[in-house]
């Protein structure tokens, strides 16, 4: 068993897009420290890059000067989107006039690979594969201490920090810890799979159903993802649990059917994740505050969680950058601080759940369908 000991001005939790696009942009001002609990990132759903995520990536130097081999193993352009949404009629919305360019399809395990190389080759101090375990403030300190998952080569790290930013997810580990509430507002999951794609049109595709809604896109190495999107209680929970009943299920839509059609032997099956619109009931306090997912996490609709994370990230940099309160602790200024923060997540949640309302109640085709009928501005 090996024991750690540190002291750092930022510590941040969860080294996912959140996590690492903050360390990335703190670490020019103040002494960063960024863990997570996995030691490399792991496959996970969610790849589709808004353009205005350029404007970040821009500023913060990423991607823009590496090689095109670099580039094209994180992300390919998506030309647009087409829907079956609302009526059986294809529509198109395409990026070809976006003055940010087009929006990018991740391969999300390289992309977070990338990121996470990047935040150690400019400084911050990492470790990987170690996760919260306790948390206690005193003397305007938090002390953290956080272990390693091998129990017979435990390693524990004791980090003493002036703030502490929750980037753990969903799962807000930190936020939870201190016992603040999460609300969540559906129940929605998603079931995936990816596979290779046989596809000309890459474009990425939704499609709404009865029972909830399908997307599917390409992305690098010409991996296609498929997934569906419903509540947890409207399909019998075996249908989820594995490939052998969800391709069954999948090859019911004729418009889902001749993308897995031919390529069965090579699906690989990910499971179940939830997908619902959450928050945290409070998202700032005594030097922390939660960022990302960890704060507020959006329907898969939307296609802008990465970005939130990463808009989000950057505030926080510019709010810490203006109050300053981080070498000499001032309790006023970091008040001021937290009203700020705390009314811009609330003006983004505000935003989004307009934006959400809007594009569930276009679809009217199943109005009276249980999935439906709860996303009729039900919140
Ligand atoms: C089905 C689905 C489809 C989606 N599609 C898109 C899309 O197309 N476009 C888009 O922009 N967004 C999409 N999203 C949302 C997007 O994936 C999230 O918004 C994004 O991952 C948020 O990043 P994050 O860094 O805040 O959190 P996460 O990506 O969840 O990262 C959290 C990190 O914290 C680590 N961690 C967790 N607990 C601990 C702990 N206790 N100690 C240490 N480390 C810990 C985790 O290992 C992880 O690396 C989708 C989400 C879902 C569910």
């Amino acid at each position: 068993m090996k024991e750690y000991n540190s002291t750092t001005d930022i510590l941040i939790l969860g080294g996912g897009i959140a996590g690492c696009i903050a360390a990335i942009s703190l670490v020019k001002d103040y002494n960063v420290t960024l863990l997570d609990k996995q030691l490399e990132p792991v496959d996970r759903i969610g790849e589709s890059l808004a353009p205005a995520a350029q404007r970040i990536l821009k500023e913060l130097n990423l991607l823009e000067n590496e090689s095109d081999a670099v580039k094209q193993s994180i992300f390919r352009n998506n030309l647009g989107m087409q829907s079956y949404w609302g009526s059986n009629q294809l529509q198109i919305v395409d990026h070809m006039r976006n003055p940010d360019g087009f929006s990018k399809n991740l391969n999300r395990k390289n992309f977070e690979h990338y990121l996470r190389t990047v935040a150690t080759e400019r400084g911050v101090n990492c470790i990987w594969g170690t996760r919260l375990f306790t948390s206690s403030y005193e003397d305007n300190y938090w002390k953290i201490i956080t272990k390693s998952d091998n129990v017979k080569n435990r390693i524990t790290h004791t980090i003493y920090t002036k703030f502490v930013i929750d980037a753990t997810g969903k799962q807000s580990h930190f936020a939870k810890s201190l016992g603040i509430k999460r609300l969540q507002y559906d129940n929605l999951i998603s079931c995936w799979m990816s596979l290779p794609n046989t596809q000309e049109n890459t474009m990425s595709t939704i499609i709404s159903d009865e029972l909830g809604w399908w997307y599917s896109s390409v992305t690098p190495n010409n991996q296609r993802i498929v997934a569906f999107q419903t509540d947890t209680d409207l399909v019998n929970r075996n249908t989820f649990k594995h490939l052998d009943t969800f391709l069954p299920f999948a090859k019911e839509y004729k418009l889902i059917q001749p993308l897995i059609e031919s390529n069965k032997a090579n699906i690989k099956f990910h499971g179940t994740t939830s997908a619902n619109s959450t928050r945290l009931e409070q998202v700032a306090g005594k030097q922390w505050i939660a960022l990302g997912d960890a704060a507020l996490s959006f329907d898969p609709l939307s296609s802008q969680g990465m970005f939130n994370a990463m808009a989000n990230a950057m505030q926080v940099q510019k709010l810490l950058r203006n109050f300053n309160f981080i070498e000499d602790l001032d309790s006023e200024k970091l008040e001021q601080f937290n009203a700020v923060y705390n009314h811009q997540i609330n003006q983004v949640w505000n935003h989004y759940i307009q934006h959400k309302n809007f594009f569930y109640t276009t679809e009217t085709r199943w109005k009276d369908a249980p999935f439906w009928k709860r996303r009729q501005n039900n919140i």
